[in-house]
């Protein structure tokens, strides 16, 4: 097939256009999707805002989409025309250390979709041969809606989060910083058998966007005493886990205080370059024998746990998807965004 397709595309720091452009080619090793839905990423506002080096420019944007199988390159075993698919979108070698060690997410050499392969803000997307070999393409049963399954990859990156963290059935889990990732992270979390689910954020207008999620207790630390209440609502102990998805220090460096002894604190959200050496107090860390963890992006058996997940139907993937939009409304979606009116807005070409 050749013909045209409408894409958005990233130029520069403040150009981003919709376009016009080439389907994309579908040579040995590689797929072709018809792209159905693309979530629009915070990483997105942000390159659109700041840009971003990593980027080589023009390219079409775009990495938590699905789609549908169009063409299977010559070679590829195990897929075909019509399948709906997702991704673990930042590609792997499978050859370093660390793809050997099974964690592919940290791979030396990760090639993120929409910053060196195109991605899937656009009709088509063409999936390198590379990700197809390393098991990147995750399949996606029947029933689960394009727009709920555009959501597998930032929740897969929750997943990782829930995983790092251990969480037990019954345990209480404090997520602090309500955008959409601390959101979805308190939605995983109770997935994972939370049975109290304490979110904290500044931000009123974010806090009211968790209450159709009904977590048990919202805080505003800014008015709020959030130790105070962490305590009160775990019998003086402390969280069993911690879950820091937000992007300043504050939050970081208080997190360890709220955890009971043998807890776990995630730093999900990451601070920006130059900006992230915190002050820590290593007593509590020391003391109370505490794990303190990072976590990174999302591995495929990520992806694949948070697409069954959707499939079971339990995930609230209706209010995570809070805005259906065609591909020509990017803008409209930044501006959803950047007011905290939304959680993930979904693109549809
Ligand atoms: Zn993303
Ligand atoms: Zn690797």
């Amino acid at each position: 097939m050749s013909g045209s397709m409408k894409a958005i595309v990233y130029h520069a720091p403040g150009d981003i256009r919709v376009e016009t452009v080439p389907v994309p080619s579908c040579g040995e090793g590689e797929l072709r999707v018809k792209i159905d839905a693309c979530a629009v990423c915070g990483t997105d506002l942000k390159t659109y805002l700041h840009g971003n080096p990593r980027i080589k420019a023009p390219m079409v944007m775009g990495h938590e989409f699905t789609g549908l199988i169009e063409m299977v390159g010559e070679g590829v075993e195990g897929f075909a025309a019509g399948e709906r698919i997702v991704m673990a979108t930042s590609v792997s070698c499978g050859k370093c250390a660390y793809c050997q060690r099974g964690w592919p997410n940290l791979c030396a050499d990760l090639v993120p979709m929409g910053f060196s392969y195109p991605g899937g803000m656009a009709g088509y997307t063409t999936i390198p041969a590379r990700a197809v070999e390393n098991g990147h393409v995750v399949k996606v049963p029947e029933g689960v809606k394009a727009e709920h399954a555009a959501l597998a990859e930032p929740l897969s990156c929750t997943v990782n989060a829930c995983e790092n963290c251990d969480i037990q059935d019954g345990d209480t889990v404090l997520v602090i910083g309500a955008g959409p990732m601390g959101i979805m992270n308190a939605c995983m979390a109770r997935e994972f058998g939370a049975a109290k689910l304490i979110v904290a954020e500044i931000n009123d207008t974010r806090l009211a966007m968790c209450e159709p999620f009904g977590f048990d207790r919202l805080v505003n630390p800014a008015t709020e005493d959030l130790a105070e209440i962490v305590m009160a609502e775990t019998d003086g102990l402390g969280a069993d886990v911690a879950i820091v998805a937000a992007p300043a220090a504050p939050p970081q460096e208080g997190a360890p205080l709220l955890v009971r002894k043998r807890g776990t604190v995630c730093l999900f959200a990451s601070l920006p370059k130059g900006e992230s050496t915190i002050s820590l107090d290593s007593r509590p860390i020391h003391y109370g024998e505490l794990r303190v963890v990072g976590t990174s992006d999302s591995t495929p058996a990520h992806v694949a746990r948070a697409v069954q997940l959707l499939a079971g139907g339990s995930v609230p993937a209706d209010g995570l998807a809070s805005h259906v939009l065609g591909l020509d409304d990017l803008f409209k979606a930044y501006d959803l965004m950047q007011s905290g009116e939304s959680l993930r807005v979904v693109l549809k070409p």
